[in-house]
């Protein structure tokens, strides 16, 4: 047929979004890459021209993973990941783009990246994303910020000896899709749920804040602990990443301040499985999963919004791959299949401000979506080798993307 037309597919199942039950017997019509009509519970007679007989699929939109580091590779060779925090930009760019290629294998057609030593994501965003004809949408935060001498180096960099975080910021005017700031250490794996103190003054992260707002710039702030997600949520951020023993307080105050949760569980799971640490420290990591599961349990009571993010790159989670096992973790702490599809989609895209272009199936949304085999009972077995990629109508293919 030719590309213009309009053609329709016929899935068995569709889970759309929005968070709502998923539906039988979809009749989808798709003209010049955009949904133009959705019907589901089809009964009518099938159109007998351009018709994709997906019957025995299930299709979901485009997912959004909401946080990724695009230039560490997420192997667990400790010399490699060195190698990589210090990679040059001419090596990077392959490393990156092999990551991205990944992504759009399983039908992550947005990622948000939260920073690298070099700021190589936010180089090969700018330079290279449209000329790579990669079909996705990749928002960077450049460089994170952290406080000098405290955690995240490989992730960004600190103010100068002696300036403030909002004195940093106003002399750096990079091209970047959102602030980061590390405002708390790592989770520890020799005690259990350990605090650490916040990263910078809580005056000064405010500040900081409220200069990217000015900016147009939403801020995303890495905080686990009580005192450290208290002081981001006050600060104003838009996104908490991790938040990793907050506390039912700080759960509360997300809903109350419209902050979106990325609580990234796949880094303490790939920990919880890792040969090379000791059996006290496996098992402590166990410990901060479940208590992480344990606080997603309560967030969708008190109605949190949750944007699935995997913190691709670091230790053990590899890129793409890993956004089936969030959505099994979400599951596991009690979402549906349908409410944890809304993390990866819905939820995602808003949080990039991408709700036109993104996030459901609709007629007026474009016509990118996932189709894997089974019934949506098999959705995240299947979702790692899924039968079709569709980006604006077409047919992704990953072997015509791979450069020689
Ligand atoms: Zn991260």
């Amino acid at each position: 047929m030719h590309r213009d037309e309009a053609f329709h597919l016929l899935v068995g199942w569709m889970v759309d979004g929005t968070g709502a039950p998923y539906s039988r017997r979809v009749l989808l019509t798709v003209s010049h890459g955009m949904i133009s009509a959705l019907e589901t519970d089809f009964t009518g007679s099938l159109p007998t021209q351009h018709l994709v007989d997906l019957r025995q699929c299930t299709v979901i939109p485009a997912l959004v993973d909401c946080h990724v580091h695009l230039s560490l590779s997420g192997k667990r060779d400790p010399d490699l990941r060195q190698r990589q925090v210090a990679m040059a930009f001419e090596r990077a760019r392959s490393v990156i783009r092999g990551h991205l290629v990944d992504h759009l294998a399983r039908g992550i057609m947005a990622v948000r990246d939260a920073g690298d030593h070099c700021g190589h994501s936010l180089r090969f965003r700018r330079e290279l994303v449209a000329t790579e004809s990669l079909p996705l949408v990749v928002h960077c935060a450049g460089r994170a910020w952290h406080a000098r001498g405290r955690y995240g180096k490989v992730l960004g960099r600190a103010p100068a000896a002696g300036e403030s975080l909002v004195d940093a910021l106003r002399r750096s005017d990079e091209d970047v899709d959102q602030l980061k700031v590390i405002h708390s250490g790592i989770n520890s794996l020799n005690e259990f749920g350990q605090a650490t103190a916040p990263q910078f003054a809580f005056e000064d992260l405010r500040n900081a804040v409220s200069l990217a707002r000015d900016r147009g710039l939403p801020t995303m702030v890495h905080a686990n602990g009580e005192q450290p997600v208290g002081e981001a949520i006050a600060a104003g951020c838009r996104s908490l990443e991790h938040g990793y023993f907050m506390g039912l307080a700080n759960l509360q105050a997300m809903v109350e301040n419209g902050v979106t949760w990325v609580p990234t569980v796949n880094p303490m799971v790939a920990l919880a499985g890792e040969a090379s640490i000791s059996p006290r420290q496996r098992e402590i990591a166990a410990r901060t999963v479940d208590h992480q599961l344990e606080q997603l349990r309560q967030a969708r009571i008190l109605g949190v919004t949750v944007a699935l993010g995997t913190d691709s790159g670091s230790f053990g989670v590899l890129h793409g791959r890993a956004v089936a096992e969030e959505l099994r973790l979400l599951i596991e702490a009690g979402f549906s299949l349908e409410s944890a599809i809304q993390s990866a989609t819905t939820h995602g895209a808003r949080l990039l401000g991408l709700t036109e272009a993104m996030g459901c199936l609709a007629p007026g949304f474009p016509a990118s979506f996932i189709v894997v085999r089974g019934s949506p009972a098999e959705l995240l077995e299947q979702l790692t080798t899924p039968h079709s990629i569709w980006v604006r109508g077409e047919v992704w293919n990953q072997v015509k993307q791979e450069k020689p």
